[in-house]
C-alpha cells in the first residue's frame, strides 16, 4: 500500500513537471483537475471512472483556458499570441496548443509588417512560424531552445516550391525543424565543423525528423532571402540567425545576420529572428 502510494505521488510529480516544461500551464491545469475530481469523488464509483473523468476534465480545462484565460493573462506579462490562422500562421497547430506562440507585441508587429511587404512582392504567400515563447515570465525556458525565454525570439520556416517551381505554403518537416538545406560543394560547412568539435546536438534533428518529404520540397531561395532581407531592414530587429553557408548563398548583406554558435542547432531549416 505504502509503495503504491509513493509510486502514485512520484508519477504525479513527474506528470506535473512534464506538463509544465512542455506547455507552461499544463501543470496548473492538472492540479485544478485533481481538485475538481476530488470534489466529485463520491459520485465516481470506480477508479477507471475517476481516471476517465480526470482525462476529460483536463482536456476541456486545458483547451478552454488556452483560448480564453491564457491570452488575457499573458498581456500582463507583455506577451501576445501570434495568429492561429491566416497568412501568418503556425506551420503546425501543435505550436499553439502547447502555448509556444507567444511574443512581445513588437515582435508580432515585425512579423505582420514583414508579411505585408513580402506579400506585395510574392502575392498569396504564407509565413509559417515555428517556436516563439511561452505566455508567462521572462527566463522560463522553452525547451529545447537555449534562448526562447523572453518573448523576443521567434523561429520562422523557410519557403519551398515543388519540383515544377510552384510555390508551396508548407514545409517538408511537420514541425519545421530537421530537414536541412545543406552546404553544397565548397560552401562553408558549420555542421561538419561543430560536429567535429564534439557538439553532437548541432545536427541531431536530422536523426529524429523523418526525411521522406525532402525530395518533393525544393528550397525557395528567392522568397526566403526576401523575407530575411525585409526582417533585417526592420529597426526593431536585433539579430537574425541563419546558417553561414545560406547567408553567403542567398547574398544576405545585413550585419544583423549572425552565426549562432556551435552550442545551438543547425539553422539551415529555419530562420531565427529576435527583437530588441
Ligand atoms: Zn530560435
Amino acid at each position: 500500500m505504502f509503495i503504491r502510494q509513493t509510486v502514485k505521488i512520484l508519477l504525479l510529480i513527474f506528470l506535473l513537471a512534464l506538463l509544465t516544461a512542455v506547455t507552461q500551464t499544463g501543470g496548473i491545469v492538472l492540479l485544478c483537475t485533481i481538485g475538481i475530481i476530488f470534489f466529485f469523488r463520491k459520485r465516481l464509483s470506480s477508479s477507471w471512472k475517476i481516471y476517465l473523468s480526470g482525462t476529460v476534465v483536463f482536456i476541456l480545462l486545458y483547451t478552454i483556458s488556452n483560448f480564453t484565460i491564457v491570452p488575457l493573462a499573458a498581456k500582463h506579462f507583455g506577451r501576445v499570441p501570434l495568429p492561429l490562422r491566416g497568412r501568418v500562421k503556425p506551420l503546425n497547430i501543435g505550436t499553439c496548443l502547447l502555448n509556444r506562440h507567444y511574443v512581445r507585441p513588437a515582435l508580432r508587429d515585425v512579423v505582420m509588417k514583414s508579411y505585408q511587404v513580402l506579400d506585395s512582392k510574392y502575392s498569396g504567400c504564407t509565413v509559417n512560424y515555428l517556436d516563439a515563447g511561452f505566455p508567462f515570465y521572462n527566463g522560463f525556458p522553452l525547451l529545447p531552445h537555449l534562448s526562447h525565454n523572453d518573448g523576443r525570439k521567434l523561429d520562422l520556416a523557410f519557403f519551398y516550391k515543388d519540383k515544377n517551381g510552384k510555390p508551396l505554403n508548407d514545409a517538408p518537416s511537420a514541425i519545421g525543424y530537421g530537414v536541412y538545406e545543406s552546404p553544397r560543394g565548397s560552401e562553408v560547412n558549420y555542421a561538419e565543423r561543430c560536429t567535429s568539435k564534439g557538439y553532437w546536438q548541432y545536427g541531431v534533428m536530422e536523426q529524429i525528423v523523418p526525411q521522406r518529404n525532402k525530395p518533393d520540397y525544393i528550397f525557395d531561395a528567392a522568397r526566403t532571402a526576401a523575407l530575411v532581407n525585409i526582417l533585417s531592414a526592420n529597426k526593431s530587429v536585433e539579430k537574425i540567425f541563419i546558417e553561414p553557408h545560406l547567408k553567403r548563398r542567398l547574398g544576405l548583406p545585413s550585419p544583423k545576420i549572425r552565426f549562432h554558435g556551435c552550442q545551438a542547432v543547425r539553422h539551415d531549416d529555419h530562420v531565427h529572428v529576435q527583437v530588441y
